[in-house]
């Protein structure tokens, strides 16, 4: 993967007192490599490329203290800043109801975000939306939007398969001011491509109703075309941002490097699977650490935070911070995690975990866990608080009475330590993780 590809690109920074013009370019001739294997567009990596030597050039890193670790700086900050910096919100209507026009492709995921973000606007501001079903051209698309509105307890607005989805658009608005919704979402078709029709459809409904956001939904999976279809509907439509759907599989990453550079139009959210939970608010600098491959804390610690009482959250924030995150609080964010579904997406969250053999299976197989778990129940409660205590002796002790080889309990413990150390250093928001990063 992208990370990876960076982290060993970096690694030959590492352990030299002094970085060489040479070695720099090689790096960063690595790093193109890597992007460009990721599916990141030709013109953004030139330019990143470009805008991170110049930095490096321009602050003389090269004459500095710790030059490598400046030139990961570098990096992480224009990765930040190629994905838009700062994170964009939904914007609110001076006047209710905002109104969120939904575009893309078909089967990006425009119904199900309707759903999500509909699901998200109830759960954290009380909203009362209002979705409208202006899909009309498989009947089916009503009923889906139907069944999602059911879920979350969120009313549909729908008049049909014979109506204009224009005048269903107008109708649907009308409704939400009358039964003061503060919300609408309208759910639109999409085609297998772009073309005029569907083109002149959505720019109908948009000049009707004058959305305060036109979100484009697409898939993450496609790639490069994630990135020419943003610039098609943009183009076509003026977009005001994206959703990037399918996070959670097999994808590359470059369509998130991409797609604001491309369109100039931020990434607002990102689906993260099929079930109207798994949407995440998009940080561009998370993002960017994440690729790096420190892990993403901040991210955990929010989506902890959702699922589980926010007192044990505070908690866990206030351990981080205090460096006395013990093996207690380890075993119980993997088992909140379990809960939480995809153990795998969230273990990448975890600084030092995205690249673990040991939990990168996690996710296909329950006995991983189990072990980990296992182990950790075969340390006495001092140990658990006190992963210092662990000596040769008890861990020989603890690897017989968990039934694992002694192999598996040192390279547990290791992770745990290493894992502690980066998450105190990224929530004290220093560089910290980076240089450990490069110091090991
Ligand atoms: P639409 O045609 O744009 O309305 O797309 P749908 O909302 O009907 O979604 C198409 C398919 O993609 C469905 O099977 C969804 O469950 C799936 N889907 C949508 N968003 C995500 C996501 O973030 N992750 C994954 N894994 N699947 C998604
Ligand atoms: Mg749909």
């Amino acid at each position: 993967g992208l990370s990876e590809r960076l982290q060993t690109a970096f690694r030959n920074l590492r352990g030299k007192g002094k970085i060489s013009e040479a070695d720099l370019r090689s790096t960063m001739r690595e790093v193109r490599l890597a992007l460009l294997d990721a599916d990141v567009n030709f013109a953004v990596v030139r330019k990143f490329v470009k805008q991170v030597e110049e930095q490096a050039n321009g602050e003389n890193v090269l004459e500095g203290l710790n030059p490598g670790q400046q030139i990961i700086k570098i990096v992480d900050e224009q990765l930040t800043e190629m994905m838009g910096g700062a994170t964009t919100e939904l914007t609110t209507a001076p006047k209710i109801p905002t109104i969120v026009m939904m575009a893309g492709l078909q089967g990006a995921g425009k119904t199900t975000t309707v759903g999500k973000l509909a699901r998200k606007l109830k759960q954290e501001k009380q909203a009362r939306p209002l979705l409208i079903a202006a899909d009309v051209y498989r009947p089916a698309a009503i009923e889906q939007l139907q069944q999602v509105g059911a879920q979350i307890d969120v009313p549909v607005f729908a008049e049909g398969t014979d109506v204009d989805p224009v005048q269903i658009a107008i109708d649907g608005v009308k409704a939400a001011q009358a039964n003061h919704n503060d919300y609408v979402f309208i759910d639109t078709a999409g085609r297998l491509q772009i073309d005029d029709s569907l083109m002149d459809e959505l720019k109908k409904i948009k000049a009707a109703v004058h959305p305060t956001d036109t979100l484009l939904v697409v898939d993450a999976m496609t790639g490069q075309n994630a990135v020419q279809t943003a610039e098609g509907f943009n183009d076509a439509l003026d977009i005001t941002g994206v959703i990037l759907t399918k996070l959670d599989g097999d994808t590359r990453g470059g369509a998130a490097l991409s797609i604001k550079a491309v369109t100039g139009k931020p990434i607002l959210y990102t689906g993260q699977g099929e079930k109207l939970a798994d949407l995440d608010v998009f940080h561009p600098d998370r993002m960017a650490s994440r690729i790096l491959g420190m892990g993403d804390v901040l991210s955990l610690v929010e989506k902890t935070q959702q699922t589980i009482d926010e007192k044990k959250a505070r908690q866990l924030n206030e351990k981080i911070k205090e460096n006395s995150f013990d093996f207690d609080d380890f075993v119980d964010q993997l088992e909140q995690l379990q809960r939480m579904g995809s153990i795998k997406d969230l273990i990448g969250m975890i600084p030092g975990m995205a690249n673990n053999p040991a939990l990168k299976n996690v996710d296909m197989d329950p006995h991983e866990l189990d072990k980990i778990k296992a182990i950790i129940y075969s340390m006495t409660n001092q140990e658990r608080e006190n992963p210092d205590l662990l000596n040769p002796s008890r861990r020989r002790r603890i690897a017989r009475g968990s039934a694992q080889p002694i192999q598996t309990v040192n390279r547990l413990i290791k992770q745990f330590n290493e894992m502690k150390k980066m998450m105190n250093q990224v929530s004290n928001g220093n560089m910290g993780g980076m240089e450990q990063m490069m110091n090991a």
